[in-house]
């Protein structure tokens, strides 16, 4: 082999190597791209996660949830579906860029639409695909009529086997479709949303009076002290209403006791009507309510009282057909500077209610 050869061997093989070295660096640039990228897309799911578990109060949750999903997926539109067992049927609690017929109207049936079928597998469904259309026309048709749909990601959110609603993200703002690693990223949020949404219910649960619906009276009292708090601190004015059904007794042995409960139930439902958002309504008793009314001084109060009262004795309630009615007294305690406990108001409003019986009953003290 000549001396020439011999070069020309060497120099190919160095420029081999370099090649190799070139390629492997590159390789491993991607590679360690591709892990930080991961790892910021954990860290964002792991912040939004915590911003999740620190809402207990659905109220509050259920946006939090869809605002993460939101941020998360990097899309412009997603919704947020319950399953109700008791109805059978999925409803949207929180949504972002849906149009307000499509947030009431769409219900779906387990199997229906995508949310549905998600919901009867458990399982996501990835939609990149247009020609699939009909599978999910029935969901975000409402304003999305004319545009095909590019991209949409539905997840279930399950807690201990049991799917508690369905998260469907839509319209990427990139443009882009997702893909399979967004599923896996964003299934990582959905379970820590369900335990948050279990949490919630749990606690919604231990906060409210399971016949009713308002607050149970543990609750109630820690919300007094609060409101109590605020009153004195930022000198405002506020009322409790201390309501008691009349002769009660009398009605659960002319009737029963399951229809007193009935009655119960109609009351509470009565109170939450009449009372305003602001307004707390709690059971204090058997057949005592109690209502705290925030910013609001005696006058007013007493408006409150006695359009509760006429509602109570206007409103019958109605079981096999039969017709009921019921009545109630209610005493009215104003916050006043001197209190030095919450008990005093209620013991104020309390006494005001035993000169409403006296007076005859049906009426505000
Ligand atoms: P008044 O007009 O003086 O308030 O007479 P009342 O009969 O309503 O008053 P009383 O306090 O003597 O009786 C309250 C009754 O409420 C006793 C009980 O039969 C009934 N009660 C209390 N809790 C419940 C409940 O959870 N369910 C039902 N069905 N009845 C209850
Ligand atoms: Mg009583
Ligand atoms: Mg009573």
């Amino acid at each position: 082999m000549s001396y020439l050869s011999k070069c020309l061997i060497a120099s190919a093989a160095v420029l081999l190597i370099f090649a190799y070295i070139y390629v492997y660096i590159k390789k491993q640039k991607r590679t360690a791209e591709k892990c930080k990228t991961a790892v910021n897309d954990l860290k964002l799911v792991q912040e939004l996660g915590k911003e999740i578990s620190s809402k207990l109060q659905m109220s509050e949750l259920l946006p939090a949830i869809m605002d993460a999903f939101v941020k998360a997926g990097d899309v412009s539109k997603g919704s947020l579906m319950l399953y109700d067992r008791e109805r059978d049927i999925l409803e949207i609690h929180s949504s972002v860029g849906l149009s307000d017929r499509a947030r009431k109207y769409i219900k779906l049936k387990i199997g229906e639409g995508i949310a549905g079928r998600v919901a009867e597998t458990g399982k996501p469904i990835l939609v990149n695909d247009t020609t699939g259309a009909r599978m999910y026309k029935d969901f975000f048709s409402e304003d999305s009529r004319g545009r095909p749909q590019e991209t949409i990601l539905s997840m279930p959110l399950i807690f201990k086997g049991e799917v508690l609603g369905v998260i469907t993200l839509d319209a990427k703002k990139s443009g882009g479709q997702f893909i399979r690693n967004d599923e896996r990223l964003l299934s990582i949020l959905a379970l820590q949303a369900a335990v948050s949404i279990n949490n919630a219910r749990m606690y919604e649960m231990a906060i409210t009076d399971d016949l009713t619906k308002l607050y149970s009276k543990r609750h109630f009292i820690i919300r007094l002290q609060e409101e109590v708090e605020k009153a004195r601190r930022y000198d405002r004015p506020l009322s409790l209403l201390f309501v008691d059904i009349d002769h009660f007794k009398e009605f659960n042995d002319t009737y029963g006791h399951q229809l007193g409960d009935r009655a119960l139930q109609h009351l509470g439902g009565v109170i939450k009507k009449t009372t305003r958002a602001a307004d707390i309504s709690g059971r204090y008793g058997g057949e005592e309510f109690v209502i705290i009314l925030p910013e609001t001084a005696r006058e007013s109060a007493l408006i409150l009282a006695e359009r509760l009262r006429k509602n109570i004795e206007k409103q019958s309630f109605v079981s096999r057909g039969n017709e009921y009615r019921i009545t109630v007294s209610i005493g009215i305690g104003e916050y006043k500077a001197k209190m030095t406990s919450p008990s005093q108001l209620i013991s104020e409003a309390d006494k005001n209610l035993y000169k409403a019986k006296q007076k005859g009953r049906n009426r505000v003290v």
